[in-house]
């Protein structure tokens, strides 16, 4: 029978999921549905959805936590789920943004991410998920910066690296130096406007990476760039990575994401130019 998988998110209109699943699927041959599914409350529609597995996207990631029967290892230190899958006791969630965005930096862009001096801004539901994969994958020092202080605080405690993870108000910013790599993984430019950063922040060594893609990476991507960094790219191979990690614990295939980045890649750079 054809499986079923969905998206919850409020908004979700916006999301490449659904597109990026169906080519994964086009791809190895797998029978299965992928739906956007625009969810105000989030408990209600998962209740409602019969289908064996969803992703959860923002605001619901934290609150996914609390519908499943079991947690990965990856959602347990995260605090958050993107990933659920069905299970014979209840749903099973798991984490895939964190180790999308690895693949993303270290095997599409080539970056050794050993000792590199990072700046995470936000404290939301992505955040949580790539920070602890960050840290694995032996980042020097981390700096959490969040509009509500209180989120940054309880995200490095979670961390449990007090010797390695700080956290600090955006006021501050102007005082901390230069970043060898710099995440964007607030929603700011979805509704408004980022607060002012500091071109200190950036130098010629400094990776900036933006997990929002199209319109809303606009604004931090051309920040980075006037402000001299080495590299400044969008969330779209992270987006992609991780949708191949859920996808490879769904169905137990990993698809090849450089052909569906490609197309991506393109159709975005259509759309920006239309
Ligand atoms: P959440 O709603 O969980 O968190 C939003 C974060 O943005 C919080 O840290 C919030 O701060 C901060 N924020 C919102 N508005 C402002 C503002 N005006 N000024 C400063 N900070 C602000 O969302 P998620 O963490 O789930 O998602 C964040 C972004 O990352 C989204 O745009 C999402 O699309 C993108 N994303 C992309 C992925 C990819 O694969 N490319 C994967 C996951 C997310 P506060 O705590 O103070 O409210």
């Amino acid at each position: 029978m054809r499986k079923r998988y969905a998206l919850f998110g409020h908004p979700v209109a916006h999301s490449l999921s659904p597109w990026i699943h169906a080519a994964f699927a086009r791809q190895t041959g797998i029978d299965a549905d992928y739906v956007a599914i625009d969810a105000p409350d989030f408990a209600a529609a998962l209740a409602a959805f019969d289908g064996d597995g969803a992703n959860v996207t923002l605001p619901h990631k934290q609150r996914a936590v609390a519908a499943c029967a079991s947690l990965g290892e990856r959602a347990r230190r995260a605090g958050v789920v993107n990933t659920l899958s069905r299970r014979a006791g209840g749903w099973h969630g798991d984490n895939t943004d964190g180790v999308g965005l690895i693949r993303d930096l270290t095997g599409r862009l080539r970056l050794d991410l050993r000792k590199r001096r990072t700046l995470l801004l936000g404290a939301g539901g992505a955040a949580r998920g790539v920070a602890p994969a960050l840290l694995d994958a032996g980042i020097g020092d981390l700096f959490i910066v969040n509009r509500t202080p209180e989120r940054a605080d309880a995200l490095a405690d979670a961390l449990g690296e007090p010797t390695r993870v700080r956290t600090r108000y955006f006021g501050d910013l102007a005082t901390l130096g230069e970043f060898d790599l710099i995440v964007n993984a607030t929603s700011a430019t979805r509704g408004g406007a980022l607060p002012e950063l500091p071109m200190a922040l950036v130098g010629p060594r400094t990776t900036a990476v933006d997990l929002n893609y199209g319109e809303a990476a606009v604004e931090f991507l051309a920040w980075a760039r006037a402000a001299g960094g080495r590299e400044a790219i969008d969330g779209l191979g992270t987006l992609v990575e991780q949708a191949a990690e859920s996808f490879r614990l769904w169905h137990g295939v990993q698809p090849d994401t450089d052909p569906v980045y490609a197309e991506l890649r393109a159709r975005q750079a259509s759309l920006v130019s239309a």
